[in-house]
C-alpha cells in the first residue's frame, strides 16, 4: 500500500495541515474473486473511520484490481494508478511525498516524480536492502515519523 499527499489547492477543504492524502494499493484478490466489493468497501470503510478517529483524513482510495500477471497500467510498479491520482485531482505530483513499505510503491512514485518515502514497517525493512531501490528515496522508521517529517 502507498499513500500520497500534497498540499491543497482550493477546491475541497483540505486536513489540518493542509494536505490531501489518498491511498493506492494493489489489490489483486478483487481480479481473483478473492473478495467482492461490499468487502472491499467493508475493509476501506474501516481504514476510513480508523484514520479519522486518530484525528487524520484519507481523501480518496484508488486501487488496482487486477491479478498479479496482468499487464494493466495501474498495478504498482506501473505509475497508471497515481496518473489517475494526478488526473483526478487535476494535480502534478512533481514531488509529492509518496509513502510505501514495498518496493513497488516507491518505484511508481519515482515514475511520476514524485518524492518516494519509504517506511521502516511491513516490508519496509526488507526493502530498504533491495538494489533497486530508487536512489531518492527518503527513509523513515514508521508512517507517523513521515508524516512528521511532511507536516513539519
Ligand atoms: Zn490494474
Amino acid at each position: 500500500m502507498a499513500a500520497a499527499a500534497w498540499q491543497s489547492r482550493g477546491d475541497c477543504p483540505p486536513d489540518a495541515v493542509g494536505y490531501r492524502v489518498v491511498v493506492a494499493t494493489n489489490l489483486s484478490g478483487v481480479g481473483r474473486g478473492l473478495f467482492d466489493m461490499g468487502t472491499l468497501n467493508a475493509i476501506h470503510d474501516k481504514m476510513i473511520k480508523a484514520v479519522a478517529l486518530a484525528g487524520g483524513r484519507i481523501d480518496s482510495i484508488f486501487f488496482c484490481p487486477h491479478a498479479a500477471e496482468s499487464t494493466c497500467e495501474c498495478r504498482k510498479p506501473r505509475p497508471g494508478m497515481l496518473r489517475e491520482v494526478a488526473m483526478r485531482y487535476n494535480t502534478d505530483l512533481k514531488g509529492v511525498p509518496a509513502i510505501g513499505d514495498s518496493l513497488r510503491d516507491l518505484q511508481a512514485a519515482a515514475a511520476v516524480g514524485a518524492q518516494p518515502i519509504l517506511v521502516l514497517t511491513g516490508k519496509g525493512v526488507k526493502t530498504h536492502d533491495h538494489p533497486d531501490l530508487p536512489r531518492e528515496t527518503l527513509v523513515f522508521p514508521d508512517l507517523a515519523a513521515a508524516a512528521g517529517h511532511i507536516a513539519a
